[in-house]
């Protein structure tokens, strides 16, 4: 639970996001420890009963039992807070967890979810299968399209949940108009900021109200721990804390140790993935064996305007369409012997997909031409290799198309 902005200035303003991903949230012990310190304890001693009666009722604040909190947790809370920009945050196991948590949170039986019919594939699935057995609905409509977010709008609606820039075909939901919509009505917008972290966009500063985190992917950056997290207005993810803390899926003392690490290069990685992703899309733009190239740096991404609004830049996801199908698809991942074959994506070690054959594997053939995913469709997830040796690998199997 952050005070993050009380330490680090009004709005966050104060220092440089650089500063904040290094410095933010620290709380050094009577030891002094330089390094933010792993407290790997399961629960939280008192000084007398009356102490454990003031913290077990609320009275007093503090540690009482990780389910509720660790201070290793919170540093990681407080200092992903100050790079959101948000006056708290609060962490979970997962990024599937922080999307379960904050619709259970917020919602109830009844309530009805507009959200985008291109999400990442396991909050597909939880929002049509495992919601829906909750009561709790949802009407999937185009991400780039605002008029149809209020056409399916109904008394009942109480979140509009996105993801931008989209998995795979790089689709942007324009954050300010959908926020114009929602607060009109009073229904809250959650903005799934797992692809550009906040080194490249600020949904809180675009009207949205919560922002989520999947930190398994760009906050660790080095592929080695799950977690996640919500950010926003503290009323809000108070409310959040409360079903973490009974309902349980509470991060790590340990990963929230890693991936307090993993924000001290967070800009440096992310700029660095994005410089090489924009230069290796440009690269395949102009490949003769490559039929259309999605990547929101470049101007023939249908919303490279918004998207140069939005983002600080085009991020580090890069699809593109290999002249041909499944066949030749598969040649170029096949020929691969730097880059990995993983779904995984935000490392330092660059990935690459067939989505049609893997994350879009089990949707009918309808379904996932009606979404845009070809057969001859792959994406790549940009690291910190050299572009030159990215480009080679690549082109070994391109060349064999
Ligand atoms: C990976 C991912 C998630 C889920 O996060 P986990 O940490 O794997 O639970 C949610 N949203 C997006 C956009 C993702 O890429």
């Amino acid at each position: 639970m952050a005070g993050a902005l009380e330490k680090f200035g009004a709005e966050g303003a104060a220092y440089q996001p650089e500063t904040l991903a290094i410095r933010a949230g620290q709380e050094r012990s009577q030891f002094g420890e330089h390094a933010e310190a792993l407290y790997l304890t399961s629960s939280f001693v008192f000084k007398s009963a009356a102490e454990a009666a003031r913290r077990f009722s609320g009275e007093e604040t503090g540690n009482v039992y990780a389910r509720f909190s660790n201070p290793t947790v919170s540093m990681f809370e407080e200092r992903l807070a100050a790079l959101e920009g948000a006056e708290a945050c609060v962490a979970t196991a997962s990024g599937m967890a922080a999307i379960m948590a904050t619709v259970l949170a917020h919602l109830k039986q009844g309530d009805h979810i507009v959200a985008s019919n291109s999400l990442f594939g396991a909050t597909v699935q939880l929002f049509s299968n495992i919601l829906a057995r909750t009561g709790i609905t949802t009407t999937f409509v185009a991400q780039t399209d605002p008029a149809a977010w209020e056409a399916a709008i109904r008394p009942e609606t109480k979140l509009f949940f996105l993801e931008t820039p989209s998995n795979p075909l790089t689709e942007i939901a324009d954050i300010r108009a959908l926020t114009v919509i929602a607060k009109a009505r009073g229904i809250l917008v959650a903005v799934d900021n797992c692809f550009c972290t906040p080194i490249l966009q600020k949904p809180l500063e675009l009207g949205a109200d919560l922002v989520i985190h999947s930190a398994t992917k760009y906050l660790d950056g080095q592929g080695r721990v799950l977690g996640g997290a919500v950010c926003g207005a503290k009323k809000l993810t108070d409310e959040v804390f409360k079903y973490l803390r009974t309902a349980g899926p509470t991060l790590s003392a340990f990963n929230a140790w890693v991936l307090l690490k993993g924000l001290e290069t967070l800009k440096l990685r992310v700029e660095a993935q994005a410089a090489n992703a924009a230069q290796l899309a440009t690269w395949l733009e102009a490949h003769p064996k490559v039929e259309r190239v999605y990547y929101p740096g470049l101007p023939s991404h249908p919303q490279y305007e918004l998207a140069q609004r939005q983002q600080k830049s085009g991020g580090a996801i890069v699809s593109f369409v290999v002249k041909g199908g499944r066949e030749q698809a598969w040649t170029v991942v096949d020929h691969c012997q730097l880059l990995s074959i993983t779904a995984n994506l935000g490392d330092t070690k660059t990935t690459i997909t067939h989505p049609a054959s893997t994350t879009h594997g089990r949707i009918t053939p309808e379904a996932r031409a009606a979404a845009g995913i070809g057969e001859g469709l792959l994406r790549i997830a940009v690291g910190l290799e050299s572009v030159l040796d990215l480009q080679a690998d690549l082109e070994r199997g391109l060349a064999q198309i």
